[in-house]
């Protein structure tokens, strides 16, 4: 059997076995955990010194683009992943979750990052704000890459989704990774990081892998460093308050256990499909991954007249369902992960059954399908009713991490909502309902205990993504018992990993800081336009001053007709001087058309076209008889390694645009991003 490795300073370390790692299929021994003990003092070294040297050495937008290739080359490879995902258990498409789900991660973060993160490594969250009078200082905040590493537990359950999807921000934010999988399924954590290895897109040290125990690890890790963990929340207590954590305010991001509940609304009737869809929802979430997914529904509130029939709708549904070896054919639900975890299920359902009957349970009919499953890891969905909800503990406090759900009954909004509360802070709850008056009634309570909800109709249901699929846009993570954690949610869980500073200072100080033409701070002027130079050789802060133009009434009458917008405002002139205007003014567009007329150069150039335009604003209206003019300036560059559809290379160059009229005040403010050739 093979002996799995740890992946230490560049190094597979391991070849003597320890710990046996059986398929939670069949019994079969996988793999073992190698005997020989890890120098974490070398870990961390090699992480802070080559790993961030590497790392650093990229920028923003390289990393995310090795992010994208990563993906591509990982999904190549996917095969040899399900191949071995299949012995902790799972179903081809419970295997699609961690090994899809993982490589889709990092797509999506690849794209992430290429639109909202700079070249370089400093991102600037604005807006710039004046905090002197005249515009002699300013204030903003930016983002920089931590000097330090990342420490990364992660659960039993989703050893590819759960490394990747903490991993990639990570490593967009640009701190290398100490990953440390459960060792029940290491195996599948192993043989994912021996493909990114292998890729050879990674920058040395920016991942590192260890199989078995942390050691001492933790008594290392300095005040940049970070850790995450998923896992139970007796564990997520001991670590975070682990004394080196706790004396150097290491940053510790949790997701713990969580008591999920879903609610059907009291406006669902059994003969509406929202019905049948919350049945569907709720046994859906009891057997995919066979229930082991810190998101799955374990509690179930129903209103009391429907607590019978739901439990009818959802025990016809789960008697279809076909346990075993998910090779064989026909089967949905496979196996929970270890015998230890069979354990700790039966025990959980033990005491879920002190308060709860059990209402289906197939232990003496279960018979699992496939050669060898009597020593596998099997068990058979359990739907349980609590009749007396309102009290304390049972279901709202006991996690069986398996195909387990408790159905409650419950009488008005008011009690539901004090139900899913009893669950002390949740991941997610899906609320289904027809009518949009009772979401936003119960959304917002809900919120306040929950990291994510979901809202389930007949219209959401024809594409919603599920209520167990926390998707890399949105947040997963919950307050209270789910740990308090944070992780996903689009650009933010980069966010985390970057330290925020607020800078003050002159606007050419802050300029020159954030990479950023901020108004006030100095300009470069020369004799050639912006729009004639290069990529590569226009500098943030490269501006023009145009010739002005004096707005006529013909002005306004063209622009009303060539656009048929005709608003009163521009037209009528009895009507405008009733408004607070006191007159007819031009229309903005105008003024936004007119200053396009006074920068662009329109001769053949490098600027290859104009893709949009951001934080417009018309601060001062335009009357026939004033005289505006533009400035025009770099704000930003952002090269992101691309090229135009016939292979030109090209960046994103984003202009700052001031349009002022002759007193000077500001009469339309805006960015317009534009695509800008390179010369090589
Ligand atoms: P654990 O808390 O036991 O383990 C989680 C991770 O922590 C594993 O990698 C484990 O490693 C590691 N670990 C445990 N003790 C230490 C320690 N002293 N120092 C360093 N690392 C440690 O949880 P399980 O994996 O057993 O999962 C159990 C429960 O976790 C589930 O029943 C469920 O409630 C919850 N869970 C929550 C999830 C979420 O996203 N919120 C997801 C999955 C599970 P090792 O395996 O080597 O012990």
């Amino acid at each position: 059997m093979p002996v799995l490795q740890s992946y230490i300073a560049g190094q597979w370390l391991g070849s003597t076995a320890a710990k046996a790692l059986p398929s939670a299929i069949n019994g079969d021994i996988i793999a073992h955990t190698h005997d020989e003990s890890i120098d974490f003092s070398q870990v961390v070294d090699y992480g802070r010194h080559q790993g961030l040297s590497s790392l650093l050495a990229l920028d923003f937008q390289q990393r995310a683009a090795i992010l994208k290739a990563l993906a591509a080359y990982i999904q190549e490879r996917k095969e040899e992943l399900y191949e071995i995902s299949h012995h902790t258990g799972c179903t081809r498409a419970d295997s699609w979750i961690d090994i899809e789900g993982g490589f889709g991660t990092l797509f999506t973060y690849a794209s992430t990052g290429r639109k909202e993160l700079p070249s370089g490594n400093v991102a600037h969250e604005g807006p710039v704000t004046q905090l002197g009078k005249n515009n002699h200082f300013n204030g903003t905040h930016i983002l920089v890459p931590r000097r330090g590493v990342c420490v990364h537990i992660n659960a039993f359950n989703f050893p590819i989704w759960g490394m990747l999807e903490k991993f990639a921000p990570a490593f967009l934010a640009g701190m290398p990774c100490i990953v440390k999988p459960a060792t029940a399924t290491s195996y599948v954590a192993e043989a994912a990081v021996r493909i990114i290895n292998d890729s050879g897109l990674l920058p040395d040290g920016a991942l590192q892998l260890i199989i078995g125990g942390t050691g001492d690890l933790l008594d290392r890790l300095e005040e940049q460093d970070f850790v995450t963990f998923t896992g139970s929340a007796n564990t997520a207590l001991k670590l975070k308050s682990h004394p080196n954590i706790l004396a150097r305010s290491i940053p510790f991001n949790a997701e713990a256990d969580s008591l999920n509940s879903a609610i059907l609304a009291p406006d669902v009737t059994p003969d509406d499909e929202e019905f049948a869809i919350f049945a569907k929802e709720v046994v859906k979430e009891m057997t995919a991954k066979a229930g082991q997914k810190c998101t799955a529904i374990r509690r179930v509130l129903v209103p009391d007249e429907h607590v019978d029939a739901m439990a009818d709708r959802i025990k016809e549904r789960l008697s279809r369902i076909v346990a075993g070896d998910p090779k064989e054919e026909g089967v949905r639900m496979g196996a929970l992960s270890s015998d230890d975890q069979l354990r700790d299920v039966r025990d959980a359902i033990g005491q879920l059954l002190e308060t709860s009957e059990c209402v289906f349970g197939r232990s003496e009919g279960f018979k699992p399908v496939g050669k060898g499953v009597e020593n596998g890891a099997f068990i058979a969905p359990h739907l349980l009713i609590n009749r007396n909800p309102r009290q304390d503990g049972g279901a709202h406090d006991i996690e069986a991490f398996g195909p387990v759900a408790t159905l409650m009954p419950y009488n008005g909004i008011e009690e539901a909502l004090r139900l899913a509360a009893k669950g002390k802070g949740s991941l997610v709850t899906t609320l289904t309902t027809k009518n949009p008056a009772i979401a936003a009634e119960m959304i917002p309570v809900l919120a306040a205990q929950h990291g994510r909800l979901q809202i389930l109709d007949a219209e959401a249901a024809k594409e919603s993504t599920g209520h167990g699929s926390p998707l890399p846009m949105l947040k997963h993570g919950g307050p209270g018992r789910a740990g308090g954690g944070e992780e996903l949610g689009g650009i933010r869980a980069v966010h985390h990993y970057l330290q925020r500073t607020a800078i003050q200072g002159s606007p050419t100080m802050v300029a020159a800081v954030t990479r950023e033409y901020v108004r006030g701070a100095k300009v470069i002027e020369n004799d050639v336009h912006p729009f004639r130079r290069h990529f590569d050789d226009l500098q943030v802060g490269e501006s023009l001053l145009t010739h002005r133009r004096t707005v006529t009434e013909a002005d306004i009458v063209n622009f009303g007709c060539l656009s048929g917008d005709h608003f009163y405002m521009h037209f009528d002139d009895i009507a405008a001087r009733k408004t607070q205007f006191g007159q007819r003014i031009a229309h903005g567009y105008f003024v936004l058309s007119a200053a396009a007329g006074l920068f662009v150069y329109p001769g053949e150039g490098p600027v290859l076209a104009n893709y949009g335009l951001d934080t417009l604003r018309f601060i001062t209206p335009v009357a026939p008889g004033d005289t505006i003019r533009a400035r025009l300036t770099c704000k930003r560059k952002i090269d992101q390694g691309r090229a135009s559809p016939d292979g030109h290379p090209q960046g994103v160059v984003m202009w700052d645009v001031a349009v002022t009229n002759q007193e000077d005040e500001l009469v339309a403010s805006y960015d317009i991003l534009t695509l800008v050739a390179k010369q090589k």
